[in-house]
């Protein structure tokens, strides 16, 4: 077998007996060394190829030698080539395996050559130096020459768990049997000329093997095979999976443990804000007025940083990514402003909002997360600075016809940040000067959340500040523009206090008697007609006897949740063919998207958050009326909501004109005139955004339609005068206006309709 070892090696092998005699030697070593025959050299000593005079490399040997058991030493020794030339080996030993004669060894070379004349050499050598270096260095791994008729050639490499014998010349003696099956068809494959990798299972053991067919001018086809025991590296692959699944759940369980947590403490805060809300209405002293203030701050404080531990639980369990969904920056700086001008203005601070891009049109975005980014920063500006004022700027850094880069900027003339702290403040739960925590609410998260948010939306957040005069807080973001519509949807919860909910019928959900009690205050102050049931099965028998204009509807109860009841009626309305659908609003303590997105699919319309103030209930309540006051009108003339009969109309008329038929004929007509140009007036200042112009046509409407009896679309009007009076930036909503003058144009032909009656 050594001999055959010997004649595939493609370089030079010389092997010497523990004389120091040369017993064998291969081609390539004739060749390296300038001899044709290997009788030329055979019997010679080592002295034959060492230079002159050089015994010292004798003891060097045999000192290598003498470690040769344990490793494999190397070390370049000189040689001299049959013409005198000198060249440099590298000598390596190993001692061959036979335990009775262990001074044999072979003394297997590569070595660099002085001198020149064989090209190409020294890449053969070096590539032949990598293998064994390999095949000795990782125990488990062997390679073998074989023929088809599975005969082993030649081998390198300990194969430690690999072969179960080393010597034997038969593959089948060498490997387990049940390896040398499973490598048989790869051999096959190997045999016809291709190459293969596989992974292959001996019992419990895992190998790696390659097949690489090789031909042999005089031997036929033959194949090396690498094979590799790689059992423990399975293991350790399998373990660490094991370790990811153990860390993946261990993460969903804080997740969900902060989730429940969340839920757990809004549902009492409802009680705590909300009855708190109604304490303040009722007649206090000013002690009693004060502590509800420091009431009402705490639990609002201690929301807020809830919803912040939720919304980093998230983040730092990879649950936040940045979606893609069209949005108006309009939108967002108009939601901006709405939630904190409250503070701003109880603190006498002047917030200004500068946008040079065009605000209204569409681009894609996650508008939610770039909301709550702006908030958390315009926040902390107001918060920190006492007087002087904010300054909020987005400008467009890039703009073309794809996508524009915009750049948003939050300046303060506030208390500033000494430069040391500027970049702690960024860490969770830290805030630049402790004492702050007692003078400001915070909890110093909302710097690490805005961080991420903005990382998520492909941004970084940089500031600058100056101790004593103030900071900016900047990033810029890049957004895709889109041709597509805006969602109908809007959810936004204003309260209109003027906006009538004394006509609805509500049907209110929960099994939480605190909130009942709370709400049923609330309806009673503003005059809702409101029916209570405590359970989802008490919800389905009020519902199936009653006629409800908007069902509240808690989402956990025990027994049916409010998504079973939500599903229950909407296949009752599909089985009674009900014409319209009710609207139903769900009411939760949870925050999660994926779950408000499960109560949508369930057939609800919008979702009210606990804890809510009488002005997010009631503001949920209006916006639901008008949605539902657009379709009735679109059902022509059916509405419950909405007084239609011309004969009514005419009766209110002629209890104000006592019967005087030229009068009343005059105030007919004047009535279809005013309603007709009133009418085109709202449209023309619609399309010039005059949006002060929508509200004094409205104003001028709104006595005549009220005196008629149209108390719904006075409603409306006056609705509509409040809202563009008000505010002279204020967003256009063409749905509401629009509504308008449908509800217009009914009462100008109810009118008509009476007029000709009346004559
Ligand atoms: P919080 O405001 O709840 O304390 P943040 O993470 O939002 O937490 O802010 C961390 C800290 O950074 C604040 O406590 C404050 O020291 C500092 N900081 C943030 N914004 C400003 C600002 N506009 N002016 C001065 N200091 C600020």
């Amino acid at each position: 077998m050594k001999d055959r070892f010997l004649e595939i090696m493609p370089n030079p092998v010389i092997v010497y007996n523990s004389e120091w005699k040369i017993i064998k030697i291969n081609q390539p070593a004739l060749q390296f060394l300038g001899y044709s025959s290997p009788d030329e050299l055979l019997g010679e000593s080592i002295q034959t190829l060492l230079p002159a005079g050089k015994t010292d490399l004798v003891d060097e040997l045999n000192s290598l030698l003498q470690r040769a058991h344990k490793i494999h030493p190397g070390k370049e020794i000189q040689h001299v080539r049959k013409d005198g030339a000198l060249v440099k080996l590298f000598a390596q030993f190993k001692i061959s395996g036979v335990e009775k004669d262990p001074l044999k060894f072979n003394f297997v070379e590569s070595g660099i050559i002085m001198g020149d004349g064989m090209e190409g050499h020294d890449q053969r050598l070096k590539e032949l130096k990598c293998w064994k270096v390999l095949a000795e260095n990782v125990p488990s791994l062997i390679m073998m020459l074989v023929d088809k008729n599975l005969h082993v050639h030649c081998s390198i490499g300990r194969g430690k768990n690999v072969v179960s014998d080393f010597e034997a010349e038969s593959l089948v003696e060498r490997l387990p049997g049940g390896l040398v099956k499973v490598l048989k068809p790869l051999l096959e494959i190997a045999f016809e000329g291709t190459s293969v990798s596989r992974e292959l299972m001996h019992g419990r053991e895992h190998y790696a093997a390659r097949l690489t067919p090789l031909k042999h001018p005089e031997e036929g086809p033959l194949c090396v095979i690498v094979l590799q025991n790689i059992t423990e590296t399975k293991l350790a692959e399998r373990r660490l999976k094991i370790s990811k699944k153990e860390a993946e759940e261990a993460n969903e369980a804080k997740s969900n443990f902060i989730a429940k947590m969340s839920h757990e403490i809004r549902t009492p805060l409802n009680a705590i804000i909300g009855f708190s809300e109604q304490l303040s209405k009722t007649r206090l002293t000013k002690k009693q007025t004060s502590f509800i203030e420091v009431v009402n701050n705490s639990s609002h404080h201690l929301l807020s940083t809830i919803d912040d531990i939720l919304v980093l639980t998230k983040i730092e369990s990879g649950q936040v990514e940045a979606t893609e969904e069209p949005f108006r920056l309009a939108d967002v700086l108009k939601a901006v402003n709405d939630v904190l001008e409250l503070r701003y203005k109880s603190k006498n601070l002047d917030f200004q909002i500068q946008c040079d891009p065009d605000q209204q049109e569409v681009l894609l975005g996650d508008p939610a997360k770039l909301r709550q980014v702006l908030i958390n920063l315009v926040n902390n500006a107001i918060k920190f600075t006492k007087k002087g004022g904010i300054t909020l700027i987005c400008s467009t850094q890039e703009n073309n016809p794809e996508r524009i880069s915009l750049r948003f900027m939050v300046k303060d003339t506030g208390i500033g940040i000494a430069p040391d702290e500027l970049e702690s403040i960024f860490k969770p739960f830290h805030q630049a000067d402790n004492s702050i925590s007692r003078r400001y609410f915070g909890s110093g998260l909302g710097l690490t959340i805005s961080k991420d948010l903005v990382e998520s939306m492909g941004g970084n957040i940089l500031v600058q500040s100056t101790l004593g005069k103030g900071s900016t807080f900047s990033f810029a973001l890049t957004f895709k523009k889109t041709t597509k519509q805006l969602p109908e949807r809007d959810y936004s919860c204003s309260f209109l206090p003027e906006a009538p909910v004394n006509h609805l019928r509500v049907l209110f959900v929960d099994d939480d008697p605190v909130n009942s009690l709370l709400v049923k205050v609330i309806f009673d102050q503003y005059k809702v007609k409101s029916v209570f049931a405590s359970s989802g099965e008490e919800a389905l028998n009020r519902f199936s006897s009653g006629d409800y204009n908007v069902i509240l509807l808690d989402i956990n109860m025990p027994g049916m949740s409010g998504i079973d009841v939500a599903q229950r009626i909407r296949k009752m309305e599909n089985k009674y063919g009900l014409k319209s659908r009710t609207r139903i609003i769900a009411m939760t303590a949870n925050i999660l998207r994926k779950h408000i997105e499960e109560y949508y699919k369930a057939g609800m319309d919008d979702v009210l958050l606990k804890p809510f103030k009488e002005e997010h209930l009631l503001g949920k309540l209006v916006n639901h009326t008008f949605e539902r006051m657009g379709e009735r009108s679109d059902m022509a003339h059916s509405s419950r909501l909405e007084k239609t009969d011309p004969d009514d109309n005419l009766n209110e008329l002629l209890k104000i004109t006592k019967g005087n038929k030229e009068f009343t004929l005059l105030m007919l007509d004047a009535f279809i005139d005013n309603g007709k140009t009133m009418k085109k007036k709202i449209k023309a200042s619609l399309k010039a955004r005059d949006y002060r112009g929508i509200a004094e046509s409205a104003h001028r409407l709104l006595a005549s339609v009220e005196q008629l009896g149209f108390r719904k679309t006075a409603d409306l009007l006056r609705l509509i005068e409040r809202r563009y009076m008000k505010k002279k930036n204020i967003e256009e909503d063409p749905q509401l206006i629009k509504h308008a003058i449908r509800e217009i144009d009914a009462c100008i032909a109810s009118i008509e309709k009476a007029r000709i009656e009346f004559l």
